[in-house]
């Protein structure tokens, strides 16, 4: 799943259709250099970015998180789930182009390009979180914006099959604790609210890696936890691992279930992050 095309306030609702799509669903779709229209969707766009699209766009830019951010990212803030999230940052040209496009060439990251590039013309509906099972609504929709000359192709797909194309599996995958932790936090009471410590802990693990690995490892965080150590040497390695081992983190820190590994050894009173 991803959050960036989901429902709310992240798409351009006048242009959505209402209907749900399933995974079976059929449509006819190609996007290539030949059409009259390549590159217009890489301009003017709200492009939400995943914790997972950030760690490999930043690899291949060959920038740190925190660059990463200063550069390429703005932060906002999902209203409904009332939680930070970072979108791309457009060019201040006449189009607002993305900053990785090139009118010929196209996207210069194609192999790292963002989730949400890789699901267009789809979008995935809202989620609601209903208990411990997570089970979860999941539907999907089409994007069909006028300019759009990809759909008068013949070439035909599934739902499941464009997924599997784009290679938006995986990305699902690795981001299936952050959108958890979204749709868990959406679904708390009004009156309960994650404190602003709390939200900066979400956006340190989720979207600036390099600084929550130092906060792993440089600070007394490992003491405080009984983290096996075949898990921290993981983790240190392994960036992916260590993205998802901060989301289990956060889901026990903030809605206390989880690893049990993540209890703290003693009570410092400094993790507890929801407020009442
Ligand atoms: S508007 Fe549609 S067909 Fe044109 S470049 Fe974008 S995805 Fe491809
Ligand atoms: S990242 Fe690539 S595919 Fe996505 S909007 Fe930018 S240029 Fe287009």
């Amino acid at each position: 799943m991803n959050a960036e095309n989901q429902t709310d306030e992240t798409q351009p609702q006048a242009e959505i259709p209402p209907e749900q799509l399933s995974l079976r669903s059929r449509f006819k779709f190609k996007c290539h250099k030949g059409v009259s229209c390549f590159t217009d969707c890489c301009r003017g766009i709200d492009i939400m970015l995943t914790p997972y699209d950030i760690l490999t766009m930043r690899k291949k830019l060959d920038v740190d998180s925190e660059k990463f951010l200063a550069i390429f990212t703005t932060p906002q803030l999902l209203e409904k789930a009332d939680m930070p999230v970072v979108t791309l940052k457009l060019l201040d040209d006449e189009r607002r182009s993305c900053p990785f496009v090139q009118d010929k060439e196209g996207c210069v990251i194609y192999e790292d390009r963002p989730t949400t590039c890789r699901y267009y013309p789809l979008g995935v509906g809202s989620l609601s979180y209903s208990g411990e099972q997570g089970e979860k609504d999941e539907f999907f929709f089409m994007i069909k914006e006028a300019h759009c000359k990809g759909f008068d192709e013949t070439d035909e797909w599934t739902v499941g099959e464009w997924r599997e194309d784009q290679g938006v599996d995986l990305r699902d995958e690795v981001n299936e604790g952050w959108l958890d932790l979204m749709v868990r936090k959406k679904s708390l009471p009004p009156s309960m609210q994650l404190s602003e410590q709390a939200k900066q802990m979400f956006f340190m693990v989720c979207y600036n890696l390099d600084k929550f690995k130092r906060f792993v490892f440089e600070s007394s965080f490992l003491t405080r936890y009984k983290i096996p150590e075949e898990r921290v040497a993981q983790i240190k390695e392994d960036d992916v691992k260590l993205l998802q081992f901060g989301f289990e983190w956060l889901k026990t820190t903030f809605f206390h279930t989880g690893e049990e590994m993540f209890n703290p050894k003693e009570k410092s009173g400094d993790t507890t992050a929801a407020e009442e």
